[in-house]
């Protein structure tokens, strides 16, 4: 299921297009200078990615030759004969590629370690281009998500989503416990969709994209108790008198707008607490995805992948 699934989103991502770096029409905060020149060098002249890390990794502060860590396997391909390209989140060194030597070998140790969601020990050597996978074992294989495709079809939009949104080598603790508490949460309880939810407005606030929904982002007028408007190009919401004057702005009923505010506030425990109906989680979801995209300046490919599932007769 999981190779289904993995196969699937690879067929219509592009690796080495932008894959790693969310769009330029908003530098996040504190974004070094560095980082957004090599993006621009990778989206703009179509440099490959490994070409891109292997330039980036020189103004790395991780110079060890061995690096031990804590990891999350985001997704995989095949490489050369028997080898897998890996693209990790590490708990020190944020979002790594890295290669495990002879992994399809049926013999070999480390496969089952390896597959995507799997929370794993590491031991990665340091090659000439790439991390070499030496020792993997694995923490927690998340073994009941991957019986239920609608719930991989979950794990695998939030690891698009941090993997799009983060660069190589720029480590970020917040980012690597969201991610291993969502996966966690989505393995384990019943209603998924709220893990999902709070994982997207966590992940904006991370990552220096946290929508202002307090005050009107046009006039800065307190945000009152009533349906008001949100614009994705000026990052936020909108009172009723500002939201026709802009082009982008589309209505955002109140409790939508309510539980945006909840889940930025609150602890995920707190933002539990709250009732998530379908109707208030498409609405919320369709939002995301608009916002999201909006800064990829493409399509997430997950959404669609989640959709056919939940079209399918059986499912609710
Ligand atoms: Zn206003």
């Amino acid at each position: 299921m999981i190779a289904f699934c993995n196969s699937w989103i690879s067929q219509k991502a592009r690796p080495g297009e932008g894959y790693n770096a969310p769009g330029g029409k908003i530098v996040p905060d504190g974004m070094p200078s560095v980082k957004w020149h090599l993006f621009t060098l990778q989206v703009c002249m179509r440099v490959p990615i490994h070409l891109v890390s292997i330039v980036y990794n020189a103004h790395m502060p991780l110079k060890e030759r061995t690096v031990r860590t804590e990891a999350i396997v985001l997704r995989h391909k095949n490489w050369g004969e028997a080898d897998r390209l890996l693209w990790l989140y590490t708990r020190k060194a944020g979002k790594v590629q890295a290669i495990a030597k002879g992994v399809r070998k049926i013999k070999s140790r480390k496969a089952g370690h390896l597959e995507p969601f799997t929370r794993v020990n590491l031991l990665m050597a340091r090659g000439r281009s790439f991390l070499i996978v030496t020792q993997a074992e694995t923490i927690d294989a998340h073994l009941n998500l991957r019986d239920d495709l609608l719930l991989v079809g979950y794990a695998a939009y939030v690891t698009e989503l941090l993997d799009r949104f983060t660069y190589d080598e720029d480590d970020n603790l917040q980012i690597y416990r969201l991610l291993k508490d969502t996966l966690s949460r989505i393995d384990t309880e019943i209603d998924p969709r709220i893990s999902v939810r709070y994982f997207e407005v966590k992940l904006l606030e991370y990552l220096g994209y946290r929508p202002e929904l307090t005050n009107c982002v046009n006039c800065a007028e307190e945000i009152q108790a009533e349906d008001q408007y949100f614009s994705i190009s000026l990052g936020g919401a909108l009172c009723p008198r500002c939201g026709p004057q802009i082009p982008d702005a589309n209505r955002i009923s109140l409790n939508t707008l309510k539980y945006l505010r909840h889940y930025q506030r609150s602890s995920y425990a707190e933002a539990t607490r709250a009732q998530l109906t379908s109707q208030l989680n498409r609405e919320l979801e369709q939002l995301m995805q608009r916002y999201f995209t909006y800064f990829l300046e493409r399509n997430l490919n997950t959404p669609t992948f989640i959709r056919r599932i939940k079209d399918r007769p059986h499912q609710s």
